[in-house]
């Protein structure tokens, strides 16, 4: 039988995590062969080729390793590969999946996906997951979809998921947007045509530095105040709200918008930042007056990443238009 080809890439992460000796925490060390033998459904569906690439608790993945990881899916992609499905830790899997996605310009899937239980764990979902994963990244109608989220039977885009539960199996969600799609008995299905993304080109630079920041009651601006000598090439703050910070703060961020980029989103982990409604000192119509942008439905950490690379390609001339252009929206 001629099966698709699929590739498969491990990074570590709690699906390929177990204890070395009873009583000691877990620690990444299954690599993809070993993964892949938790699903052997997958033979029937595809030929598959799997490569660690890394076995990294999800904290300490990078972008310039990010980057390599990238190159390798679109190898993969030129080798063949109808799609590619990356299995990383979940604590930053809402990050990569942005990065990604900004950068994936090939009709195939790349899906990501994770575990909330290790390997050993009863009741492990790792390999649920990755079943699932492997069956988005080979359906027809995951093309063009770019970077998709795929955890607990649920399919996320990646511009607008969010790991919303430090512990619990349902951990993804997409606040505002929903998921985009969901398994239903091993078929894929979406709720959504795909929408339009914005893409960058790969990043010329990788040294610029995002510094992030998180507006809380009575907070000091000592950071803040130091954030252009530190040598930050950009600044995000997860604002109060709508995307508000103190009077001290508002003060700050405009010496800082003169040199840097500087956007504001919200900390409230749901929501879009206003644009046209208060007009408080510290408000979003006082910072956007004090050069500063909002990231309307980004969440700080997207906010961070959409910065790092529009630095990285010199592209800082169209933040705007990239922080307005929501795919939540479709006309
Ligand atoms: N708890 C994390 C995970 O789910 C650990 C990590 O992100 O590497 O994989």
């Amino acid at each position: 039988m001629n099966l698709p080809k699929l590739a498969i890439a491990a990074l570590g992460g709690t699906v390929s995590m177990q204890a070395r000796h009873a009583g000691e925490g877990v620690i990444p060390t299954v690599n993809g062969e070993t993964l892949l033998a938790s699903v052997p459904e997958l033979k029937e569906l595809a030929r598959v080729t799997v490569e660690t690439l890394g076995l990294f608790p999800s904290a300490s993945l990078d972008f310039e390793l990010l980057l390599s990881v990238l190159s390798w899916a679109r190898y993969q992609v030129e080798q063949g590969a109808i799609g590619v499905v990356i299995t990383q830790g979940t604590d930053t899997l809402e990050e990569t999946a942005t990065f990604f996605d900004y950068l994936w310009d090939h009709d195939e899937p790349l899906v990501l996906t994770g575990a909330m239980r290790s390997a050993a764990q009863a009741g492990a979902d790792g390999p649920a997951n990755l079943l699932d994963a492997c069956r988005v990244a080979l359906a027809e109608n995951s093309r063009q979809r770019g970077v998709l989220v795929v955890m607990n039977g649920q399919i996320h885009q990646a511009s607008v998921v969010r790991k919303t539960d430090s512990l619990a199996l349902q951990a993804f969600s997409s606040p505002v947007a929903g998921p985009t799609g969901m398994l239903l008995e091993g078929t894929v299905r979406y709720l959504r045509q795909s929408s339009h993304r914005k893409l960058l080109p790969l990043p010329q630079q990788t040294t610029q530095t995002i510094a992030m920041l998180e507006a809380s009651l009575s907070a000091d601006t000592l950071m803040l105040e130091n954030i252009l000598e530190l040598g930050y090439d950009g600044l995000v703050i997860a604002g109060f709200g709508a995307g508000h910070v103190s009077e001290r703060w508002a003060d700050a961020v405009e010496a800082i918008a003169k040199e840097i980029p500087v956007i504001i989103a919200t900390r409230t982990g749901s929501g879009p930042t206003a644009q046209s409604s208060y007009g408080f000192i510290g408000s979003e119509m006082d910072l956007i007056r004090k050069g500063a942008a909002m990231a309307g439905f980004l969440c700080p950490r997207k906010a961070r990443i959409l910065l790092w690379l529009l630095v990285g390609c010199q592209r800082l001339d169209e933040l705007t238009r990239y922080l307005n252009d929501d795919i939540r929206f479709q006309n």
